[in-house]
C-alpha cells in the first residue's frame, strides 16, 4: 500500500523533506506535480501515526492510491 499524489498538487515542495523514507520526488519540470514511488512509500508506518505527506499538504493532494 502507498499514497499517491493527484493533479491537484501545486508543487509547493512542503511534503518532500517530510517523508521519512524519501519516497517523494519533484516533477521533471518546475510546476509539475510531485510523485510518490509506490515501491518505497510505507504509509509512514513505523514513523508516524498518519501519513505525513497528507498531513502537511496544503491542497490535500496526497491520497491513498
Ligand atoms: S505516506 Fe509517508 S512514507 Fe508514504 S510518501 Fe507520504 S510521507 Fe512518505
Ligand atoms: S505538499 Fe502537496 S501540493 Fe505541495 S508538493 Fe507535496 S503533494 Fe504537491
Amino acid at each position: 500500500m502507498a499514497l499517491t499524489i493527484t493533479e491537484d498538487c501545486i508543487a509547493c515542495g512542503v511534503c518532500l523533506p517530510e517523508c521519512p523514507v524519501s519516497a517523494i520526488s519533484e516533477g521533471d519540470n518546475e510546476g509539475d506535480a510531485y510523485s510518490i514511488d509506490s515501491n518505497v512509500c510505507v504509509e509512514c508506518k513505523g514513523h508516524y501515526d498518519e501519513p505525513k505527506c497528507a498531513e502537511v499538504c496544503p491542497v490535500d493532494a496526497c491520497v491513498p492510491a
